[in-house]
């Protein structure tokens, strides 16, 4: 009642929310408390989640929050969801998001910008804003979103959360809206690590839907979140150095690496030499993955069907063109032609190639290291329209992120504090591929 009640106050604002399931969450709820009652509660019971709108729940409208999808229902529920109601999660509703997750300020989504509490002309992050938000603003514990290239962590950044990207392969992407299949992530958005470190557990391992998932065993992350007295950190010089970072995330990495080394840990500066040539190659593998991943939705199958097409040829041109919106159309024209006969080696090609490089400098680095320590973002919430007039300006503002995507490696957000104006500074914490277990242990040191 306590978050449906914020929602009621605080949605309309915020926009956070597309859909609310309140009598369902009223009958899971009791139906938890009779558990309880009974002692064969889960290890969620009570936890009140919302999930971004890429993850499938049967019966349950799924949109992507694009104009493409509408009147879609899922006929399904996806792994990931279905572990939370196994382990008694109350579900509470679906989450604003960027349209296919396409973008980091929740601006792209067909539904209108969801909005940071703290200061609703800001942005919250994208794509899983609304999810950010809604954890933010109090109205669920807990939200489900996905990472492809920071998708979670940034929005968890600029809302002062915490957010979860786990090693690729960790959580079964079964019944996830596919955007980039080799990058994307379901990860949690939640208030503290030890809830992050608790779903994760419930989530994560093997299922017989996704081949692609890993059969490495699943720790109780959240038993063992107590720190080492000794750590090896790195970051990265240039990340530090970066002409874009803003001084005071400059000075919240400054003052972490301070206190770290006055705590005895070792934290060191280290080179990595390709730091300019993460944006691009995630742009061109991303957008390759997507046009393949979205030629599904043709006003056929599913959705959005224009009504003024006169044979299959325009039927195909003017559902697309009308059902999906301008990010999306770019990113498939830039997928489309990364692909193309006479680009391909030129582009999709060479993009694999330096893919590898960042993968095996990335591997080493966490071999030499236990943690690498990031900016989650060059800076805290922009304003809502301030940079959606330079697509470049905005694939860039992922720099920090996209390293642990290319690479498949785990990393967490968490907030480190405030700008000058009040914004969250969120700090990442990268490790080594299946080390979330210390991952998460040292990021809860950090909070
Ligand atoms: N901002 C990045 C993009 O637009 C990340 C999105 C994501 O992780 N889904 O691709």
């Amino acid at each position: 009642e306590y978050y449906l009640d914020n929602i009621e106050k605080k949605n309309g604002q915020l926009n956070a929310f597309l859909e609310v399931w309140p009598d369902e969450a009223r009958q899971q709820a009791e139906a938890v408390d009779a558990k309880l009652a009974a002692g064969t509660a889960g290890k969620l019971a009570g936890m009140v989640i919302g999930l971004k709108d890429v993850l499938a729940y049967k019966d349950h409208a799924l949109q992507s929050s694009s104009h493409i999808l509408d009147g879609f229902k899922s006929l399904f529920t996806g792994t990931a969801v279905q572990r939370l109601l196994d382990e008694d999660a109350i579900l509470i509703g679906r989450q604003n998001c960027d349209e296919f997750a396409m973008g980091a300020s929740n601006e792209t989504s067909y539904f209108g910008p969801a909005r940071n509490e703290i200061d609703p002309d800001r942005v919250p992050g994208g794509s899983s804003g609304g999810s950010a938000v809604a954890v933010q603003a109090d109205m669920c514990l807990a939200s489900i979103g996905s990472d492809t290239g920071g998708s979670v962590r940034q929005p968890a950044a600029f809302c002062g959360v915490v957010g979860l990207k786990p090693t690729y392969s960790r959580v079964s992407r079964y019944g996830l809206i596919a955007y980039a299949s080799s990058f994307d992530q379901v990860g949690p958005i939640t208030r503290s690590v030890e809830d992050a470190a608790l779903l994760l557990e419930v989530m994560a391992g093997p299922d017989e839907f996704d081949s692609t998932v890993s059969q490495e065993p699943v720790p109780a992350y959240s038993q063992l979140l107590e720190p080492k007295a000794h750590y090896r950190v790195g970051y990265i010089r240039d990340t530090v150095e970066h002409p874009g970072l803003a001084p005071d995330i400059k000075q919240a990495l400054e003052s972490t690496i301070e206190l770290l080394r006055g705590q005895g840990h070792v934290v060191d500066a280290v080179e990595f030499p390709y730091l300019d040539f993460i944006v691009p190659s995630y742009y061109i593998l991303t957008t390759a993955e997507a046009s393949s991943n979205l030629g599904r939705y043709d006003g056929v199958k599913y959705g959005y069907r224009a009504p003024d097409a006169t044979d299959l040829e325009s039927l195909y041109k003017k559902s697309r063109s009308q059902g999906f919106g301008p990010e999306v159309q770019r990113r498939i024209i830039l997928g489309t032609f990364v692909l193309s006969a006479d680009y391909y080696d030129a582009y999709y090609t060479k993009a694999q190639r330096v893919r590898r490089l960042i993968k095996e400098q990335t591997d080493e680095l966490l071999r030499q290291y236990d943690f690498l320590i990031l900016p989650t973002a060059p800076t805290t919430a922009f304003r809502i329209g301030e940079n959606m007039k330079d697509p470049l300006a905005m694939y860039l503002a992922d720099i920090f992120t996209v390293q642990a995507s290319l690479a498949g490696v785990p990393a967490i957000s968490v907030p480190v504090g405030h700008d000058g104006q009040g914004l969250p500074i969120g700090l990442q914490v990268l490790s080594g591929a299946f080390r979330e277990a210390d991952m998460l242990a040292f990021a809860k040191h950090l909070t």
